[in-house]
């Protein structure tokens, strides 16, 4: 088993929903979610817009391979009716990423790991820090609640729900 990190983001759509089912296909699809953060509404990272965004982080045991689980992952983005445009950062539906895969590191042509952002993202890390403060980077080793206060990025980031029983 692998303790695996994810990032859910959307800021289009019935975010409630779409949300809810993307759990419900990780949990079918990827593994068994052992924790979940609160839901957090986020001001929109490197484009202008006026559709704020929902964050929530969520910790999986799974079984899968790290290809494997962004097989799933993007197939679940797809199902739900993520499209994707040139734009490197857009609006959308649904987009999950992998954020940790254990403690390891991995770097293949579609797939790095840890995720290469965290760092720079107050929208990660605060919803990360809810469920995993003590979780070693191992690229930087600093735990997450460091790498938050260390955290140049000052876009909003705002709980809209209670942190779910
Ligand atoms: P972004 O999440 O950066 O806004 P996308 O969701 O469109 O952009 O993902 C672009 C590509 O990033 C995907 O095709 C995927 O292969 C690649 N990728 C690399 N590392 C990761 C990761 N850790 N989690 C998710 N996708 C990743
Ligand atoms: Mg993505």
């Amino acid at each position: 088993m692998i303790r695996l990190y994810i990032l859910l983001g959307g800021n289009l759509g019935d975010k409630q929903k779409v949300f809810s089912e993307a759990i419900a296909l990780l949990n079918k699809q990827v593994g068994k979610i052992t924790a979940y953060s609160a839901i957090y509404e986020t001001e929109p990272w490197g484009f202008e817009s006026v559709d704020y965004f929902w964050n929530q982080a969520l910790e999986i045991s799974t079984v899968l391979s790290p290809e494997e689980v962004l097989l799933q992952t993007q197939q679940i983005e797809l199902h739900l009716g993520r499209t994707r445009k040139a734009a490197q950062y857009d609006s959308r539906i649904i987009d999950i990423d992998i954020l940790f895969y254990g403690d390891q590191v991995i770097s293949l042509d579609n797939l790095i790991v840890p995720h290469p952002r965290i760092q720079e993202r107050k929208f990660v890390l605060v919803p990360l820090s809810e469920i995993a403060s003590e979780l070693m980077h191992p690229v930087f080793h600093k735990n997450i609640r460091q790498l938050l206060e260390e955290c140049p990025d000052s876009l909003k980031v705002e709980r809209v729900t209670d942190i779910p029983a």
